[in-house]
C-alpha cells in the first residue's frame, strides 16, 4: 500500500492534474496485488488557494469585504476550468458544481460573519483556511474517475482527530487509527482510490482544525502510520530533496537518500521539504519517506530511511539558511556563575511565545545569545529588559541587546557524527571568503552545525559551504571528509 501526497503544484491546474492522473493510474496498478494491496491519495488545495482564503479573511476582519467576494468567484473559476476539462459525465459535472457552489457559499458566509464581529479567531481561520482542500479533494476524485480510476473523495474531518490546538493541532493516533482503518480499508479492498483532504482534521467533538501551514505532508504521513502503509510518496515540484536551495546555489543536486533525521534537521531549518513534524508518524512505523516530482515523475527522488547507507565522506548531506532572525544576547561580568540567568531569560522568552531556534553559552559565563524569529525580537527584547531590570542597573547584567538582519546557516548530516575536522572546513570556508561568524552552535545529535551570520554574508556563506564540501558532487563519489579537511 502506497500513500501518495500530492502538493498544491501537482494540482494546480489542468497539466498539473493529468500528470497526476498518470501517476495514481500507475500506483493504483502497481499496488493492486500487493500483499498490502491499494494505493491512497492525500491532496493540497490548489497552489495559492489557501493564501487567498486565508487573505480573504483577514482583510474581512478589518471590514474589508472586496477580497473575499472577489476570491469567491475566482476560485470557482479555477477548479471549474480543471472540472471541466476533465469530466465528461454530466451528472458528475452537476454535482461537483453543486459542491463547489455549496463550499464557497460557506466561505462567503463565515468571512460575511468574520465582517460583522470584525474579529478572526483562531478557530474560525481553521474552518476558512481549510476549504482549499474541500475543494481540490472532491475535484480530483472526480477527476480520476472521469479518467477511468475507481475513486471516492473522503473529508480527513472524519479520519484525522486531534487536539484543539487550532492552527497547528496535533493528532490523537488512537482515534486516528480506528477512524482510517474502518473508512478505508473497505475501499481499498474494493480496488477504490481513497482521495482524502490534507491539512484539516477535526477535534474530537468534531470542530474544523488545521495541522498548520504546509500540514498536508503531516496528514500524509499520520494516515500512513494509521493504516501502516509500505511507502509515503511526497509528490512535489522539484526532484526530492536538494543540496542547498536551487535559487542559492545554482549547482545543487538532489540526493538519493536522507535519514529522518537529516530531513528534519532541514526542515526545522526553512528548507521547504518537508513539513516538519511529517517524519515523526512515518519513524514510528518505521516506513519509508519518498519525495517525488509529478513533473519528472521518472527521476527517483529522494527516499527518507532510517539509516544511511553511506559512510563518512557523505557526512554533509545539505546546508541551508533561514533569513529574518534576530540574534539576543545577555551579556554581563556579574553573570559568571550566578545561577538562574539562563532559566530566566527562556522564561521571559517563553512568555512571550517566542520559538528559539538556536541557543549558544560561551564558557566564560559572561554572555547567552539566542536567535529568535524578527517578527519576535521587539517582544523578547522588552520581555528582558523588565525581567533583568535590577540586574541591568546594578550592573550584574551589562547590557540586553538584539541585533537585526541576521541568518542561520545549517549544515545538515547525520554523517557528521564524530567526524574531526568538519568545523574546520566549515570556518575554512567561510574565512576564505571574509565571512564573520557572530556565533556557532552543534546540536547534541551532531546531526548539524549551525552559524549566525550577518545576513548579507548568507549567499556566499551557502555557497562556499556547499562547495567545500563537494555538494555538488553524487555523495558516493565526494572525497572522504578527512583526506581533504585540513
Ligand atoms: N494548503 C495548505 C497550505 O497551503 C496545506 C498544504 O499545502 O500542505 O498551507
Ligand atoms: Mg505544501
Amino acid at each position: 500500500m502506497h500513500v501518495l501526497k500530492f502538493g498544491g503544484t501537482s494540482v494546480g491546474g489542468v497539466d498539473a492534474f493529468a500528470q497526476v492522473v498518470e501517476i495514481v493510474r500507475r500506483a493504483a496498478d502497481g499496488q493492486a496485488q500487493a500483499a498490502k494491496p491499494g494505493a491512497v491519495v492525500v491532496t493540497s488545495a490548489m497552489s495559492g488557494v489557501t493564501n487567498t482564503l486565508i487573505h480573504a479573511a483577514k482583510q474581512a476582519a478589518k471590514g474589508d469585504e472586496a477580497p473575499y467576494q472577489q476570491a469567491q468567484e475566482t476560485l470557482l473559476v479555477k477548479h471549474q476550468q480543471v472540472a471541466s476539462h476533465f469530466i465528461q459525465d454530466g451528472q458528475e459535472r452537476a454535482a461537483l458544481g453543486r459542491l463547489f457552489e455549496e463550499r464557497l457559499t460557506e466561505f462567503r458566509r463565515l468571512c460575511g460573519s468574520i465582517a460583522v464581529l470584525g474579529e478572526l479567531t483562531a478557530r474560525g481561520l481553521d474552518v476558512v483556511s481549510g476549504l482549499g482542500e474541500r475543494l481540490s479533494a472532491p475535484l480530483l476524485a472526480a477527476v480520476l474517475r472521469g479518467q477511468g480510476i475507481a475513486a471516492e473523495f473522503v473529508d480527513a474531518g472524519e479520519l484525522v482527530i486531534t487536539d484543539g490546538i487550532f492552527g497547528g493541532a496535533e493528532p490523537l493516533m488512537a482515534p486516528t487509527t480506528e477512524r482510517c482503518q474502518a473508512r478505508l480499508l473497505p475501499l481499498l479492498a474494493k480496488g477504490i482510490v481513497p482521495v482524502i483532504t490534507g491539512f484539516v482534521g477535526s477535534s474530537a467533538e468534531g470542530i474544523p482544525t488545521t495541522l498548520g501551514r504546509g500540514g498536508s505532508d503531516y496528514s500524509a504521513a499520520i494516515i500512513g502510520a494509521a493504516l501502516d502503509a509500505d511507502e509515503i510518496q511526497i509528490w512535489t515540484d522539484v526532484n526530492g530533496v536538494l543540496t542547498a536551495d536551487p535559487r542559492v546555489v545554482p549547482n545543487a543536486r538532489s540526493l538519493n537518500q536522507l535519514t529522518y533525521e537529516e530531513v528534519s534537521e532541514l526542515a526545522y531549518y526553512g528548507a521547504k521539504v518537508l513539513h516538519p513534524k511529517t517524519v515523526t508518524p512515518a519513524i514510528e512505523k518505521q516506513i519509508p519517506l519518498r519525495v517525488l516530482n509529478t513533473f519528472e515523475p521518472e527521476h527517483p527522488g529522494t527516499r527518507i530511511v532510517q539509516r544511511a547507507e553511506v559512510g563518512s565522506h557523505g557526512a554533509v548531506k545539505a546546508v541551508t539558511s533561514i533569513r529574518d532572525m534576530n540574534l539576543i544576547t545577555v551579556a554581563g561580568r556579574g553573570m559568571m556563575g550566578v545561577p538562574g540567568i539562563a532559566a530566566r531569560t527562556f522564561q521571559s522568552v517563553a512568555r512571550v511565545g517566542a520559538n528559539v531556534l538556536m541557543i549558544s553559552q560561551s564558557s566564560s559565563e559572561q554572555s547567552i545569545c539566542f536567535v529568535v524569529p524578527e517578527a519576535d525580537a521587539a517582544g523578547v527584547m522588552s520581555e528582558l529588559q523588565q525581567e533583568f531590570g535590577r540586574e541591568l542597573e546594578r550592573h550584574y547584567i551589562d547590557e540586553v541587546v538584539s541585533d537585526d538582519q541576521i541568518v542561520i546557516v545549517a549544515i545538515v548530516g547525520s554523517g557528521m557524527k564524530g567526524v574531526p575536522g568538519l568545523a574546520a572546513g566549515i570556518f575554512n570556508a567561510l574565512a576564505q571568503h571574509g565571512i564573520n561568524v557572530i556565533a556557532i552552535a552543534q546540536g547534541s545529535s551532531e546531526a548539524n552545525i549551525s552559524v549566525v551570520l550577518a545576513e548579507g554574508d548568507a549567499t556566499t556563506a551557502v555557497r562556499s559551504i556547499h562547495d567545500a564540501f563537494e555538494l555538488y558532487k553524487p555523495t558516493e563519489e565526494r572525497a572522504q571528509l578527512g583526506n581533504r579537511v585540513p
